[in-house]
């Protein structure tokens, strides 16, 4: 076991939690804080061994969990939740420092929100009604069956929201977890071990291994005693695990990349539609549900761009944990030359930059909150997920125009829409090609819908029961009419 590290002034365990135990490895990657490019702390590097242990823990731990029943694990559950709501601060903290997201933000929504996942999935489970009914001169039902070991690959954009996001369904309904963060903010999802130990949680139920994706990562997910296989990341991760999966035939979901478009029709509230797409810089565009391509009907082009332009300059760009930053730093020097690699390109492509496309006065890892008007909807640009603070901005006709446009690339995560009109808002959202459309808002969720991607998005649906069934074997059970005790 090795030392914990301090970060932000809380103590981190640099360590992987098997079996309800610190374990080190030989090797270790260092992990930088994305506000001054600084070293944080050495973190275990997992491989095949480290993968072995944990997949032979959760085996171990599974039969008892699986036993307790959903009443049981809900018990565990909401300890957790309130666990986390206890550390609200320690947590945001420690994610702050290791992925720059506002401090704000973090402490406001998105720590919480981890909680919140554990007790909704604790309580649907319970809720979970069997389907009973009588036909053929049978009784039949159906149950579900947890399902063994899951192994859970989260990204580093929002790694506690995310990794609790996935893992809660997993562990209520059933499942033992693995869970591998990205190796880029690795450290709240330590924290939330530690927290799973104070909650009371069996060895083995909860895991949490450390180390780079092509290999622990790739040792997980290819591993044979694993039943199940959750990825949260970009498309062209989820092919390489898509196949491993596929290998041991074990049930595989992808939430994946987004090129999300923001339409802007005429009969909107303009103010509202104009704040929010400036507001598609937060966070620097590290969301994988923003709304990127502006697509604005081309009666109001000119109107719009004055108050985007208007509220774009009110961004302030900063440290993350200062009250008044709106834009962050971006994670990493390799995701930030990836992001410039992007915009140069578009520049050399004829695309026209009206707004940023160099890296910020500010030095470091920040880059300026761009906007590109592309020559033409081929652009690479408007084409590829660029997951950082870079907008396209083009016009449409009328309706279907608009809607032409906003299908026309390989992603489908998510739409968001700004009309007046509650038939348009109806037309409009049935027709995108997404997974999740909002109309007049953006993020709202209720953890009962389904989530996920079409096309190069995702694969599967996770939320509410969606999630359940994932993680379960649903077995369908048919008695004899007549049979007695
Ligand atoms: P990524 O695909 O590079 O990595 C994601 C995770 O996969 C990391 O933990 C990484 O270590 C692991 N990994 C990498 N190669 C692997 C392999 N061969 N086998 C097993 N694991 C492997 O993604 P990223 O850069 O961390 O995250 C950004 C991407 O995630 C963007 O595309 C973003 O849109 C997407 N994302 C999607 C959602 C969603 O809900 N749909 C949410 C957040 C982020």
């Amino acid at each position: 076991m090795s030392d914990r590290i301090a970060v932000a002034g809380i103590d981190v365990s640099p360590d992987h939690f098997i079996g309800g135990e610190r374990v080190a490895s030989d090797r270790t990657f260092t992990d930088l804080s994305p506000i001054d490019e600084q070293p944080l702390g050495e973190i275990a590097r997992g491989g095949q061994r480290e993968a072995d242990l944990a997949v032979a823990a959760a085996q171990a731990a599974f039969p008892a969990w699986a036993a307790l029943g959903p009443a049981g694990r809900a018990e565990h559950l909401h300890r957790l939740a309130d666990l986390i709501d206890a550390n609200v601060e320690r947590l945001a903290r420690v994610e702050c420092v290791d992925m720059a997201m506002l401090l704000r933000s973090l402490k406001a929504r998105l720590i919480n929100r981890g909680a919140r996942n554990y007790r909704s999935y604790a309580d649907l489970a319970v809720a979970y009604e069997e389907r009973v009914w009588d036909s053929n001169g049978t009784h039949n039902r159906v149950v579900r069956m947890p399902s063994g070991p899951a192994v859970v690959i989260t990204p580093w954009n929002a790694p506690f929201m995310l990794s609790t996001w996935k893992t809660a369904p997993a562990l209520a309904a059933g499942c033992t977890v693995i869970l591998k963060p990205a190796e880029w903010s690795p450290l709240s999802c330590s924290l939330l071990a530690d927290l799973t130990v104070e909650a009371g949680f069996p060895p083995g139920v909860f895991n949490v291994v450390q180390g780079i994706g092509e290999e622990v990562g790739a040792a997980l997910v290819s591993h044979p005693g694993v039943r199940r296989v959750s990825f949260t990341g970009s498309p062209e991760t989820a092919r390489h695990i898509g196949v491993a999966a596929a290998q041991n035939i074990v049930p595989f979901t992808g939430e994946l990349g987004g090129k999300g478009p923001l339409l802007v029709f005429e009969d909107c509230d303009l103010e509202a539609a104009a704040r929010k797409a400036a507001g598609q810089f937060d966070d620097a565009g590290q969301v994988c549900l923003a709304g990127t391509r502006l697509l604005v009907q081309g009666s109001i082009a000119d109107a719009f761009l004055e108050r985007f332009h208007r509220f774009s300059d009110e961004h302030v760009l900063g440290d993350p944990r200062a009250d008044d930053t709106t834009v962050t730093p971006l994670i990493h020097r390799d995701h930030f030359e990836r992001v410039a690699g992007f915009v140069d390109r578009a520049r050399a492509n004829g695309d026209e930059i009206v707004r940023g496309g160099r890296p910020a006065e500010q030095g470091g890892l920040f880059y300026e909150p761009t906007l590109v008007l592309p020559r033409s909807n081929e652009s690479e640009i408007v084409q590829r997920e660029v997951f950082g603070p870079v907008l396209t901005f083009q016009t449409f006709e009328d309706e279907d125009h608009g809607v032409a446009l906003a299908n026309s690339t390989p992603y489908g995560l998510s739409g968001i829409v700004y009309t007046g009109s509650a038939e348009r808002a109806e037309r409009v959202g049935r027709a995108l090609r997404a997974g999740v459309i909002w109309v007049n808002t953006f993020l709202v969720r209720d953890l009962t819908a389904p989530f996920g991607g079409i096309g190069i998005s995702g694969i599967g649906r996770e939320g509410g029961d969606f999630a359940l069934d994932f993680y379960s074997d649903l077995k369908s059970i048919q008695v004899a009419e007549g049979t007695t005790a």
